[in-house]
């Protein structure tokens, strides 16, 4: 009788066979899959201690310049967030690292979360993206608008932290230490800038509860995500020390910025130069009040206390996003038909003619991915059964050519 339990159940938690998916044999033993988990996870939690400390030693810590220029291999232009965010992740590591000191012992360095504004397909998340590669730690974009408050359908706030966690192979020392990008943060702003009278429950509880995780505060995070699994372990992570970034385009906060600074421009002391206002991109002037303005609760404001923005792209810089950082889309084609040993020449007619294109799809550097499908395509499923060729050469009649005959019209680029 005692034979055929252990032939028949987990040595472990001792379901039986017909209660478990799979039971994996060993020597005199078995497992089932729940164990395997919860053994994978104790693993992780005993090898953090050894990992806990990524190296964020001073020594090693990148300084804002060195930030910058790698930024500014994978992102073109956007100087000023760039400077913005090489300062900001600066001191927020210098911050976990920073040693006791003597000179101001009463002094605690306060995080650096930010916020970025600038209309789609500018750069927001490559900039954060490049940001977490550059200090290799876990990074994770969550999108704002799949939020709810807890009860509601919809993803708990806390799911957040399950994706920062996957990014870091549940190493929970280093998801303490990751960043978080917040995607459509714009997308929850109260419809009103006057909370009394139009209450948009929805979006201002959901500022609510992301505020928790802004503030730093220590969370029961289910490993899987969803509230499907209610007999998972839950993950204590801290969220004291993960870096928020968080971006929208906030349409239309350009009016705000505007009335605000032609009050300031007539009101008592206005200084002269505001008569240099650039009023084409009034996003350069953005404050965080300007945030308030448009919906975000002042506590949330005072949690992003840095806000930058970015520029919109105009031809000159979609040229160059074309073709100058390290995975340019037109490097990325030349490496694809290298591969079959065929060169590509991609004129400067065939860029000019995507440029054109990519602008009047009004999706920044979005539209230039499935511009240049388009017009690759037919090359891609055919150049590389021809043995004779060498050279494809895109110019712009082949560009246009491709474009039409590909039915991809300027509206659906988007
Ligand atoms: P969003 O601002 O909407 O978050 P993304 O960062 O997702 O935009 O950018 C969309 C696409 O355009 C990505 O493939 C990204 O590589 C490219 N892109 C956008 N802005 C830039 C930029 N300033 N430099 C280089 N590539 C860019």
């Amino acid at each position: 009788m005692a034979k055929k339990n252990i032939i028949d159940s987990c040595s472990f938690c001792g379901r039986a066979k017909t209660d478990v998916q799979l039971l994996i044999a060993g020597f005199n033993a078995h497992i089932c899959e729940s164990c395997i988990d919860q053994a994978h996870l104790i693993l992780k939690e005993e090898q953090q201690g050894q990992k806990a400390m990524i190296d964020f030693t001073s020594e090693k810590l990148l300084k804002p310049i060195e930030v910058k220029a790698h930024l500014d291999e994978y992102v073109i232009g956007q100087e000023a967030a760039k400077r913005m965010l090489s300062v900001a992740v600066y001191n927020h590591y210098k911050r976990l690292t920073q040693p006791e000191s003597k000179k101001f012992p009463d002094v605690e360095i306060e995080k650096s979360n930010m916020i970025v504004v600038g209309e789609t397909g500018t750069g927001k998340t490559l900039l954060a993206r490049t940001i977490a590669r550059v200090l290799d730690v876990p990074f994770a974009i969550v999108d704002a608008t799949v939020l709810t408050e807890a009860g509601y359908v919809g993803e708990d706030v806390e799911s957040i932290l399950s994706k920062l966690l996957q990014a870091a192979d549940f190493d929970i020392k280093a998801a303490e230490r990751g960043i978080i990008f917040i995607d459509e943060l714009d997308k929850i702003a109260r419809k009103s800038d006057n909370p009394s009278i139009t209450r948009d429950v929805s979006g201002e509880g959901v500022q609510q509860a992301l505020l928790k995780l802004l503030e730093g505060t220590i969370v029961n995070v289910p490993p899987q995500g969803g509230r499907k699994h209610p007999e998972q372990k839950m993950i204590q992570v801290d969220t004291k020390n993960i870096l928020f970034i968080a971006g929208g385009a906030f349409d239309g906060i350009e009016r705000k910025i505007g009335s605000r600074l032609k009050a300031n421009m007539l009101g008592y002391g206005a200084k002269k130069e505001s008569g240099k206002i650039d009023k084409k991109n009034l996003l350069q002037y953005i404050t965080p009040g300007d945030l308030k303005a448009y919906g975000l609760i002042p506590e949330i404001v005072g949690r992003l206390p840095i806000v930058t923005y970015l520029n919109p792209l105009d031809g000159v810089a979609l040229r160059r996003i074309l073709s100058e950082p390290k995975n340019a889309l037109i490097k990325q084609y030349a490496k694809l038909f290298d591969m079959d040993n065929i060169q590509l020449d991609f004129k400067d007619s065939a860029i000019d003619f995507v440029v054109e294109k990519a602008l009047v799809s009004k999706i920044g550097a979005r539209g230039l991915r499935s511009i240049m499908e388009a017009i690759m395509g037919d090359a891609m499923f055919e150049f590389p059964s021809k043995k004779d060729m060498k050279t494809l050469v895109v110019d712009r009649n082949y560009a246009e050519e491709k474009f039409v005959q590909n039915n991809l019209t300027d509206q659906k680029v988007a």
